[in-house]
């Protein structure tokens, strides 16, 4: 049964325009459906736990996207995949970044008074990615 409705939704001037039609065979889409990604119950509770504990320390409620690119950018970087750790540094008064993999440090301008925010850095020496903590 084809029967519902389809219901208003916010859409932009160019997509309103292409379903201005009437719509026939709404029923049967074939955009693939949102799938929930299969994570344990002991699995959830830990990444809840944590997503808890780093709201608390950048002091606001992030949402899952962030949280979750923060926590996955810095673990590749823990790892060494495509990027390195940089560390915030004051030189002479100055912000500064020590680079993870060459220990060159150089001045950066970082946000400051954001904990929990993490930044994407070149070195300039070495010309790797940084993830830096502030
Ligand atoms: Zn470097």
């Amino acid at each position: 049964m084809a029967t519902r409705k389809s219901t208003p939704r916010a859409t932009t001037a160019k997509s309103a325009k292409r379903t201005a039609q009437p719509q026939k065979g709404a029923a049967k889409s074939t955009k693939p459906r949102q799938r929930p990604i299969a994570v344990r119950t002991e699995d959830r509770e830990v990444i809840q736990r944590y997503k808890r504990k780093y709201d608390r320390r950048v002091r606001k409620d992030t949402d899952w996207a962030t949280f979750l690119k923060g926590g996955l950018l810095l673990g590749l970087a823990a790892l060494g995949v495509d990027y390195f750790l940089g560390q915030v540094r004051q030189n002479n008064g100055a912000t500064a970044v020590r680079c993870g993999h060459c220990d060159h440090v150089f001045p950066a301008a970082l946000p400051v008074g954001q904990p929990g925010n993490t930044v994407q850095i070149q070195c300039p020496q070495c010309r790797n990615m940084l993830i830096v903590p502030t």
